[in-house]
């Protein structure tokens, strides 16, 4: 049988929006999974990656760049899959999917999602833990027991959540770089993303913030002051001022910000309450952030939080409320909380972070006043509602100057809406015409370096 060689790409998961991240790369005879996520917008089942696109195909390895639903929730399924596969990823990055893996397990038993509960239980993801092989950044590794793929990988730190990274792969000469979810400039616990020198040969990057200007013109010192002077009104006027957020990322950001604003006497000091998930995250990432930031003053991040609380609890203002859901899905915490939160001019919702349009925190961001108050059914919506960009994300400027440092001769653009995706394949074709600029359509492969002699692998 001739040994065909080439590399191909294919995406399971969504492109547009942020969908289910999984995307397949096949090199000759081995195949790769990156990242195995699940689309959060819809239950479980239907949010899988498509599997079955790649079912006769290899899968020596999944790479998992960090521990969001929207890059890990499929995992168990993928490893039902390709049993064969070794899961590579960052040692923070294992303890955070293996605390968000049985979280969503149990949030589904909650919710009576049996569909969800079928496709694996505890005892699975117990019993998938001998598959994980954990990397530090910037210490190449090849592909486990296969040295003769000649593949090599690199982690390098992205930027955006603890553990966070891109992938650099090595293969004959070839380099290809995955960003997974990235953010160049500091963050308030996290430092900048770091890239791979150049050249790279193909890039794969995320264009989550490819449609928003303002990022891009944000001032962050501005920013910060902005969100003090609001924070200390309605802290002053004994309100209640709620940060709908991710659990894992934006909430310990906002903490260590809340933190670093109190030592500045820039608010109040006032009770800060924080829900389930999120105290969980707390613990890992205070044991495990001095391990990459040696400067990072253990416990800091747990000592800010004045107390647990759920639903049940009845909080007097002042105080500051983080809870999840960050897109404030219905029957989230946060989403049950702006109910009794949204009739007084006193409280306040701030909103930190990425949220989808079409989820409540997005018809907050674009005040859809109607819509909001049929689906909180509320009488009228008198809190204050602002936006601050503490994005765990690149602005788009900073993703084309990545980009235009790294001269790929293919970029594919993924984790955006079509907006999103639309502005960076035109910025990146005016600004590397040379370039070829792909948006992959869902499902479909592309030869990325076609075999010798032209001979096609689709
Ligand atoms: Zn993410
Ligand atoms: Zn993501």
């Amino acid at each position: 049988m001739k040994t065909l060689s080439g590399i191909q790409y294919c995406a399971l998961g969504a492109v547009e929006g942020i969908g289910a991240s999984a995307h397949y790369l096949k090199f000759d005879r081995w195949g790769i999974l990156l990242d195995s996520g699940l689309d959060p917008h819809l239950p479980p089942s239907e949010g899988m990656p498509e599997f079955d696109l790649i079912k006769s195909d290899p899968v020596d390895a999944i790479i998992i760049t960090h521990a969001h639903f929207d890059h890990i929730g499929s995992l168990p399924v993928a490893i039902q899959n390709f049993s064969q596969a070794r899961v590579y990823m960052t040692p923070a990055t294992m303890e955070l999917t293996e605390k968000m893996l049985f979280h969503a397990l149990q949030l589904q038993r909650r919710l009576g999602n049996s569909n969800a509960t079928q496709l694996y239980d505890e005892t699975f993801l117990d019993t998938i833990h001998y598959l994980y092989q954990t990397f530090d950044y910037l210490k190449p590794f090849p592909l486990h027991g296969k040295e003769e793929s000649q593949l090599r990988f690199t982690f390098y730190d992205a930027g955006h959540i603890l553990g966070s990274a891109g992938i650099l792969i090595e293969w004959k000469g070839k380099r290809i770089f995955y960003t997974g979810n990235t953010r160049k400039s500091s963050q308030f616990i996290l430092k900048g993303a770091r890239y791979p020198e150049p050249p790279i040969d193909i890039l794969i990057s995320e264009a989550t913030y490819g449609a928003d200007p303002i990022a891009e013109s944000i001032h962050r010192k501005t920013e910060i002051r902005r969100f003090a002077k609001r924070l200390s009104q309605h802290l002053q006027w004994g309100g209640i001022v709620l940060l709908p957020v991710f659990a894992l990322g934006r909430t310990q950001e906002m903490i260590m910000l809340i933190h670093q604003l109190r030592l500045k006497n820039q608010i109040p000091v006032v009770p800060v309450y924080l829900g389930g998930l999120g105290l969980r995250i707390n613990q890992i990432y205070d044991r495990l952030l001095h391990k990459v930031y040696p400067e990072y003053n253990h416990g800091t991040i747990r000592s800010m939080v004045f107390d647990r609380w759920d639903l049940s609890k009845k909080i007097q203002g002042p105080a500051i409320l983080i809870s999840t859901s960050g897109m404030m899905y219905q029957g989230s915490p946060s989403f049950e909380y702006a109910r009794e939160l949204v009739s007084s001019p006193r409280n306040a919702i701030f909103f930190v972070g990425y949220a989808d349009p079409e989820t409540p925190a997005g018809l907050f961001r674009e005040q859809r006043i109607e819509a909001l108050t049929q689906l909180l059914q509320v009488e009228r919506i008198a809190c204050a509602v602002e936006i601050f960009h503490f994005s765990a994300h690149s602005h788009r400027r900073e993703l084309l100057a990545m980009v235009k440092k790294m001269k790929p001769k293919k970029v594919i653009y993924v984790h955006g809406d079509a907006p999103a995706l639309k502005w960076m394949l035109e910025e990146t074709q005016k600004m590397l015409p040379d370039s070829e600029v792909i948006i992959p359509p869902h499902g479909k492969r592309i030869d990325l370096l076609p075999s010798p002699g032209g001979r096609s692998l689709c």
